[in-house]
C-alpha cells in the first residue's frame, strides 16, 4: 500500500452490472496507490457498501418509478437517469466539496455514459475524468455516428448488414454497436453526448491495455486531445471482492471440479442480453449435441417474457444428465479461471471479453447489442481467439462450431494465438507494463490537476 495521499477521489459509475464492476475495481486501484475514495451511487442497482468499508458511500435518490425501474429498454433506462440525477448528483457533490472536515476532492471519475456529469462538474469547478468501461475500438466506432449516419450506414438497413463498412475494416455493418429494440435516434442522442462529453472532460482511463487495442488508442489520442489512459485489465490489479448484483452460485466450482481438464464449455450471456425462446432452444440442443459437459448461466430475464427453465424440452435435463449443469449466476472469474473450462460461448459484453482474454479461454462469440458486434468481431478476426456464430443460431452450427473450437486443428491454433493474448495482458501489469506505466501516469495528471 502506498503512502495516503491526503487527496479524495469521487467517483460515480452506472448503476448496470458491468459497469459497476469495472468502476469498483478501479476505486480499489486508485485506493491502493493512496487515494481517498467517495462513491456516489443511484439508490436503483446499488452495490453493498458493506464490502467495502474502505470506501466512503453516498446515495443519491434518483426516484425511479417502479416502472421506470423494471424496464427492460436499457436505453431509455440510460436517457432517464441522464435526466432524473441531475438535481440529486448535484446537490451531493456540491456538500462533498463544501465539506472542510474531509481531504480535498481532486477530481471526479465518472462513467462515460452519465454525460449530464460534464456540466455539473464545471459549475462546481471541478475536473472530470472519464472511466469508458468498454473497449477503445467501439468507442472510436461509437465516436464517428455522425459520419455513419451521413454515409449512410445509420439507421442499419435489413437488407445491407452482410455489406462491410469499407472504412472500418474488418466490421460489417450488423457490427455496428446498435441497440436493435429501440428507438434509434434516442440511441444517436446519448452517444453524441457521451461521447461530446467526453471530448470535454479532463483523460480518459480506459479498462483495455495498449497491446490489445493499440489502432484505437492511437485515433483517439490524435482526435480527442485529452490524455488516455489504458491501465487495464481491471480485475487482474484490484483484489476487490465481487460487486456482483445477483448471487453467484458456488455450485459451479464444485461441478466444475468433477469435469476433466479442458473439457467444459461455458455458457453466459451477461446481465442485460435477452433471446428469444427459439434461440433459446437452438441453443440448449446445440449443447446436448455436442456431447461436450457444459455449464450454461440461464438469468431470470434471459429468455423474453418466462420465468426461467419452464420452457426447456421435455427430457432435456435427463439427457444431458450429469454433463450439464445450469445456474441462475456463476462466479464468472472463478469460473474462467478453473482448468476445466475450455471455451467460453459468450455475448462478446467487454468485461466477458477481457475475463476470457486474461484467463486464455477461447470465445465461441454471440454478440446481441451496442458494442458487442463490435468486440466480437476482434475477437474472431483480428486477435483471432474466437469464432463467431454468423448468421442465424441453429444448433447444427453451434456443433460445428464446437468441434472447430474442441477438436480440429484451427481449434488448437485459436487456443495457442488466446494464450500469448494472455500472456501480454499479464505483461502490461508488469513493472515497467504498459498499463503499469499509464497507471502511473494517471496518478500524476490527477495530482496536477489541483489548481
Ligand atoms: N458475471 C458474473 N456472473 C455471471 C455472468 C456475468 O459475475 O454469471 C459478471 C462478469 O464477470 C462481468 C459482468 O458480470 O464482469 C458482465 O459484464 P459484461 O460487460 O461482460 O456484460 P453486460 O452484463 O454488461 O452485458
Amino acid at each position: 500500500m502506498e503512502q495516503r495521499k491526503g487527496r479524495r477521489l469521487v467517483l460515480f459509475p452506472l448503476p448496470l452490472q458491468g459497469h459497476i464492476n469495472p468502476m469498483i475495481q478501479l476505486a480499489n486501484i486508485l485506493h491502493s496507490k493512496g487515494f481517498s475514495i467517495t462513491i456516489i451511487h443511484t439508490t436503483f442497482n446499488s452495490p453493498d457498501s458493506s464490502k467495502y468499508p474502505h470506501f466512503n458511500f453516498h446515495f443519491i435518490q434518483e426516484n425511479l418509478t417502479e416502472t421506470e425501474a423494471s424496464t427492460t429498454d436499457v436505453l431509455a433506462l440510460l436517457s432517464l437517469l441522464n435526466i432524473k440525477c441531475v438535481g440529486p448528483f448535484q446537490d451531493c457533490l456540491s456538500r462533498l466539496l463544501s465539506d472542510v472536515s474531509d481531504e480535498p476532492v481532486s477530481c471526479l471519475i465518472s462513467d462515460a455514459i452519465f454525460h449530464f456529469t460534464q456540466s455539473v462538474s464545471n459549475s462546481l469547478n471541478l475536473p472530470r475524468l472519464v472511466l469508458r468501461t468498454s473497449g477503445a475500438s467501439s468507442f472510436l466506432i461509437f465516436s464517428t455516428f455522425p459520419f455513419l449516419r451521413e454515409k449512410g450506414y445509420l439507421p442499419i438497413q435489413e437488407s445491407q448488414i452482410e455489406e462491410p463498412v469499407v472504412e472500418f475494416p474488418p466490421l460489417k455493418v450488423k457490427d455496428l454497436p446498435v441497440v436493435k429494440t429501440c428507438h434509434p435516434e434516442l440511441l444517436y442522442q446519448l452517444v453524441v453526448n457521451m461521447v461530446n462529453e467526453t471530448k470535454s472532460s479532463s483523460g480518459i482511463i480506459w479498462n483495455t491495455f495498449e497491446e490489445l487495442e493499440q489502432s484505437a488508442l492511437a485515433t483517439i489520442r490524435h482526435e480527442f486531445h485529452i490524455p488516455v489512459f489504458p491501465i487495464g485489465p481491471f480485475h487482474k490489479c484490484s483484489h476487490a471482492l465481487s460487486s456482483s448484483l445477483l448471487t453467484q452460485d458456488q455450485s459451479c466450482i464444485s461441478w466444475l471440479d468433477k469435469q476433466a481438464p479442458k473439457s467444459v464449455i461455458y455458457v453466459s450471456f451477461g446481465s442485460i442480453a435477452a433471446i428469444t425462446e427459439a434461440e433459446f432452444l437452438e441453443i440448449a440442443w446445440g449443447l446436448a449435441n455436442s456431447k461436450q459437459p457444459f455449464l450454461w448461466v440461464v438469468r431470470p430475464g434471459l429468455v423474453q417474457g418466462k420465468q426461467w427453465l419452464e420452457h426447456l424440452p421435455n427430457g432435456f435435463l435427463e439427457d444431458v444428465n450429469e454433463r450439464g449443469h445450469i445456474v441462475k449466476w456463476a462466479p464468472q472469474l472463478q469460473v474462467l479461471a478453473h482448468q476445466a473450462v475450455a471455451t467460453f460461448w459468450t455475448h462478446n459484453g467487454w468485461n466477458s471479453t477481457l475475463e476470457s482474454i486474461c484467463e486464455g479461454v477461447p470465445m465461441i462469440c454471440m454478440p446481441c447489442f451496442s458494442d458487442q458486434g463490435v468486440n466480437a468481431r476482434f475477437v474472431s478476426d483480428v486477435w483471432r481467439v474466437g469464432v463467431q456464430i454468423e448468421s442465424g443460431l441453429k444448433r447444427e452450427k453451434v456443433e460445428e462450431i464446437i468441434r472447430r473450437l474442441m477438436v480440429e486443428e484451427e481449434g488448437e491454433e485459436i487456443r495457442n494465438r488466446t494464450l500469448n493474448l494472455k500472456e501480454k495482458a499479464k505483461l502490461c501489469l508488469s513493472k515497467d507494463g504498459s498499463s503499469s506505466q499509464s497507471l502511473d501516469g494517471l496518478i500524476s495528471h490527477i495530482l496536477s490537476l489541483e489548481s
